[in-house]
């Protein structure tokens, strides 16, 4: 067992201060840092340059994971698009108030979307005086009460479904990819591919705000599909053979040079140094033969709706530019769930007693001030239970239903390729009853979702997203 703090490798030049108390206060700035969520949608866990991806260059993501720390094992708490969303933003394991389907889109539908009973991340900072933006994907309902202008976001830009078409579409409000972008509710125009839109609305937001804390959510539906680059984007990249990983590669691109624009934004506002900026995809690239997207996972196992590695394991970065150590990377194992609470640690806001976080302030872990394991288990479930994991340290369980369960060991086996289940019964019967535990104080899942509305078909046009 390594000591924690081998945990955090320090790859260059080490830009380290224990507290947080050096924030020079002056008249004009706030008088708390920002927070910057960006999400990627759908991304393979190797298709960035910092995760050694080779043909597709991100220059402005891999300049964000150079001034911060890049995480090995970071996670999300769903394989897939609208739970995992879900669990970051309220910071518990969504399936504890049953949020565990894509919603079914449905403006009407007043059970398809994240239970109202849920007070969110941006509710919380909005209450303590932070402007609380909204840009992207929202996924989480499209009736009135799920807005996300009613869930605590003060600004909003964006569209309610769980993708978008990205360039030449016909607005109709009744089709989930072709629904109105719209800002502040009202539907506006927009001529721009839609990630750099979003980009661009980033960088405006970020402009806007210089004298009051803010956090931004920035929630790009790209690369996932369809894919609709620029032709001028997709020429650059003619030398992938593979028609769909050459659209996909265009399509990170756009979104890089989106990301790389918020960026600049930062920097020249001045505000880089007072930003925690957090990066991850919202869960593993889809790999399955008639939906993978021309994204990659290796060296994972497995990818989108499924738990294996490859569907929530996913790049992870956080930068905070003299608060947190630069160029380096960790293999500590964090998970989205941490934003919630980091979060409001540095908002000041205590955490709620009522419905307690599932995740931890990770500053006191990236400063060294605790040396202990962030997260010593991680859980997950899917379909109400046909899929189920748990890890513990670097041993994995996992529990398909119909199968016995399989056991890895993700030290030496990052791949799940050796189901070491019948070698180590202890560790077995040890993870599999701490997976019971879990699940017993989850919920049945709270709304049918896409897939509870296959079987109509007239639903059938709606049926783009697994
Ligand atoms: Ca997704």
């Amino acid at each position: 067992m390594k000591h924690p703090s081998s945990r955090l490798v320090v790859l260059l030049g080490l830009t380290f201060v224990a507290g947080f108390d050096s924030i020079a206060p002056a008249a004009v700035q706030p008088d708390r840092p920002n927070i910057l969520v960006i999400v990627s949608d759908d991304q393979g866990y190797a298709d960035l340059g910092f995760q050694g991806c080779r043909d597709i260059p991100t220059p402005h993501l891999d300049r964000l994971a150079a001034s911060g720390i890049r995480f090995s094992n970071g996670y999300v708490t769903h394989p897939f698009c609208s739970p995992s969303r879900a669990g970051l933003l309220t910071g518990r394991y969504q399936q504890r108030f049953g949020h565990e389907q894509n919603p079914f889109f449905d403006p009407n539908d007043h059970r398809e979307g994240l239970p109202t009973t849920e007070k969110l991340l941006p509710e919380f900072l909005r209450d303590a005086g932070y402007v609380t933006g909204w840009i992207g994907k929202w996924h989480l309902g499209a009736a009135p009460e799920f807005w996300p202008q009613h869930r605590g976001f003060t600004e909003t830009f964006g569209f309610l479904g769980g993708g978008h078409h990205y360039l030449n579409w016909k607005t109709n409000a009744a089709q989930e990819y072709n629904l109105p972008i719209e800002r502040n509710g009202r539907p506006v125009a927009v001529t721009n591919h839609l990630t750099l839109a979003f980009g661009d609305e980033g960088a405006a937001f970020v402009r806007r705000h210089q004298t009051e804390p803010w956090f931004l959510y920035l929630a790009f539906n790209a690369p996932h599909t369809p894919a609709e680059p620029t032709p001028d984007r997709l020429a650059q990249f003619k030398s992938i053979a593979d028609p769909k990983r050459r659209k996909y590669a265009a399509q990170v691109s756009l979104l890089d040079d989106a990301v790389g624009g918020v960026l600049a934004a930062l920097r020249e506002s001045g505000q880089d140094r007072r930003t925690l900026v957090f990066f991850f995809s919202d869960n593993g690239g889809p790999i399955m033969t008639n939906g993978w997207n021309g994204s990659s996972n290796l060296p994972l196992r497995g990818g989108k709706g499924e738990v294996y590695e490859g569907g929530i394991r996913v790049p992870f970065v956080m930068s905070w530019p003299g608060k947190l150590p630069a160029a380096c990377g960790s293999d500590m194992t964090v998970s989205t769930l941490d934003v919630f609470p980091t979060a409001l640690a540095l908002a000041g806001v205590p955490l709620p007693t009522n419905r307690p976080p599932d995740g931890v302030n990770l500053l006191p872990y990236l400063t060294g001030a605790v040396t202990n394991a962030p997260n010593p288990q991680l859980f997950w479930r899917m379909g109400g239970g046909r899929q189920l994991a748990i890890r513990a340290g670097d041993s994995k369980l996992v529990r398909l239903r119909s199968q016995p369960d399989a056991l890895f060991d993700l030290a030496g086996d990052l791949g799940e390729t050796q189901d070491l289940a019948g070698r180590r019964t202890n560790e077995v019967r040890r993870l599999g009853a701490g997976l019971d535990g879990w699940n017993k104080t989850l919920v049945p899942p709270a709304f049918p979702g896409l897939a509870g509305h296959a079987a109509n078909p007239k639903n059938s046009k709606q049926l783009v997203e697994p």
